[in-house]
């Protein structure tokens, strides 16, 4: 992608209200997208991104004497990689398993518009009341420096909002936050109610310390039916030995106080 534009401070903010693992999604991707333009175009195309885990850049090479060209320059296309997402976001370019094929991220260009959101979230339009609404909320700050940073946070993350819902995302019924089209709830809130279902099952080793699983599910499906799938053998066993394990410490903790 030739005339990739990196992320202004504005939308870096708002994409931030939207968690860090979005955030830092958003930058992988940017390395992916913005290759060309940080290593150069005769160098991206013998040494292509494969992939980002942890702070590691898998490359693939088209052959050996590209595999020492990474080596020598290392530690350049480090500075580079890092000075383009303004963040030290990869410490190590390795390289991918030899079957690994790089996957061709430049094809058409409307392809290439639909798979950088960034570019796809500047072309959504706001109407005329949401704007007002916007200005309205933001009308507490007109004496402050501090207001146009509040307008443009507050559109750019309308427009991301938009964004997400024209590709599916609806609100969590529980909270009323965004979530993915594959999801019921999102995913904090799956995580407080898979919290709430394991406090439940601890209180049931409490009440009855020998409950068999079935006992157990036997239990859940009473006090929590929305749960029971979440409620499974190996769950209840991990949460049995936790709870046996804190109560042997406690013991050994008591008995050498004697
Ligand atoms: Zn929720």
């Amino acid at each position: 992608m030739a005339d990739f534009v990196p992320i202004d401070e504005a939308m870096k903010s708002a994409l931030k209200e939207y968690g860090e693992d979005f955030y830092k999604e958003y930058l992988r991707r940017s390395i992916i997208y913005g290759w060309k333009d940080i290593i150069g175009e005769t160098n991206a195309k013998h040494i292509k991104p494969l992939r980002i885990e942890y702070k590691r850049l898998y490359v693939y090479v088209s052959d050996s004497s590209w595999r020492s060209t990474v080596y020598a320059y290392k530690s350049t296309y480090l500075k580079n990689i890092n000075e383009f997402v303004g963040e030290e976001l990869i410490d190590d370019i390795v390289f991918g398993k030899p079957d690994e094929k790089p996957v061709e991220v430049v094809k058409k260009n409307d392809e290439l518009e639909e798979s950088d959101p960034a570019e796809e979230i500047k072309k959504i339009n706001l109407t005329d009341e949401e704007i007002a609404e916007i200005e309205k909320s933001c009308e507490k700050y007109n004496d402050s420096p501090l207001k146009n940073v509040f307008l443009e946070t507050s559109i750019s993350r309308l427009k991301y909002e938009k964004y997400l819902r024209k590709k599916g995302h609806h609100e969590c019924p529980k909270c009323g936050r965004l979530c993915k089209p594959e999801e019921k709830i999102c995913s904090d809130c799956q995580r407080k109610e898979r919290d709430q279902l394991y406090q439940e099952i601890r209180n049931i080793f409490y009440e009855v310390p020998f409950a068999t699983y079935a006992e157990v599910k036997n239990e859940i499906s009473n006090r929590m039916p929305e749960m029971l799938s979440y409620c499974q053998p190996d769950v209840v066993d991990r949460i049995k030995s936790n709870l046996v394990q804190e109560i042997c410490s406690t013991l050994t903790a008591r008995t050498k106080r004697r």
